[in-house]
């Protein structure tokens, strides 16, 4: 099988790991200063009252409803290699820059005090990654990891090395779904692999490591049985996961439209 794309009707469900370690071939390079990573983007934005963004190439996961560019399924086509040190110092940058993008004037006020990658998976590149946040440990800055828990999930090793970092770094896992149809459905993935992000919840929690979850319960997308068993799942993990969970909706992005019309779903008020 080749390497996985945006999802079209009758995909076959593929192993996220394994999804992940392909990625990582493609958006990783050994390099003088460590283990480079594919980025297509350095700047401000006004989500979490300022936060510099480092905009990371790869994901492990093919979410229907994904807003990130083409880079995500064309990895290979897109983005430049730089070492985590790289990384810093363009996020540190950036931060100082405040926000400058076209169309957030309003907010070239706000003190960016935060760091963040997105685009992707910020987990694929572990080396790169645990490298990126010792930079960080230094610098006056709070880092916002926002995951699909996949990697976390399943290594936790690499929860571990996170937790040198527990005073810098807040983790923020996106759940997809909580029943294995539901999985598939919804990120092309192999069902069993469903309680993987959970399992990345848990992980944090035993090292000590400020964890949050969000989740795409639109229920446009998942159904109120299936939201109800994702919250009951969370509240087994830890109350304060379940009451403070935060709910995701379907933005019309534009890549999100292209990646719904490609796997022929049908949202109402969207496609
Ligand atoms: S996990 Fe996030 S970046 Fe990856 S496909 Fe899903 S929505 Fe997109």
């Amino acid at each position: 099988m080749g390497y996985q794309r945006f999802l079209t009707p009758g995909f076959t469900p593929f192993d996220p790991l394994e999804l992940a370690r392909e990625t990582e071939k493609i958006a990783t390079r050994k390099g003088k200063e460590g283990l480079e990573r594919k980025y297509t983007n350095f700047y401000s934005a006004p989500v979490y009252r300022g936060v510099a963004t480092a905009y990371v190439v790869g994901c492990c996961l093919r979410c229907v409803y994904c807003w990130t560019d083409a880079s995500r399924d064309f990895p290979e086509k897109f983005g430049k290699f730089y070492s985590p040190k790289e990384v810093s110092k363009r996020l540190f940058k950036a931060a100082q820059e405040g926000i400058t993008a076209k169309g957030w004037e309003s907010f070239k006020n706000l003190k960016v005090k935060k760091l963040r990658l997105s685009g992707g998976e910020p987990t694929i590149g572990k080396e790169h990654l645990l490298s990126l946040l010792e930079y960080v440990e230094e610098s006056p800055y709070l880092f916002i990891l926002e995951t699909n828990g996949i990697l976390l999930g399943a290594d936790k090793d690499y929860v571990k090395k996170l937790s040198k970092f527990s005073k810098k770094i807040y983790v923020r896992v996106s759940l997809k779904a909580a029943t294995p149809e539901g999985f598939t459905k919804r990120t092309g993935a192999i069902g069993k692999f469903y309680e993987l992000p959970f399992k990345a919840l848990s992980n944090l929690l035993e090292e000590g490591i400020y964890t949050r979850a969000a989740a795409m319960t639109d229920l446009r997308i998942m159904t109120f049985t299936e939201r109800k068993i994702l919250k009951e799942k969370l509240y087994k993990i830890d109350p304060f996961l379940s009451v403070n969970l935060e709910e995701e909706s379907i933005n019309p992005y534009p890549y999100t439209i292209k990646r719904l019309k490609a796997a022929k779903i049908k949202i109402k008020r969207l496609t």
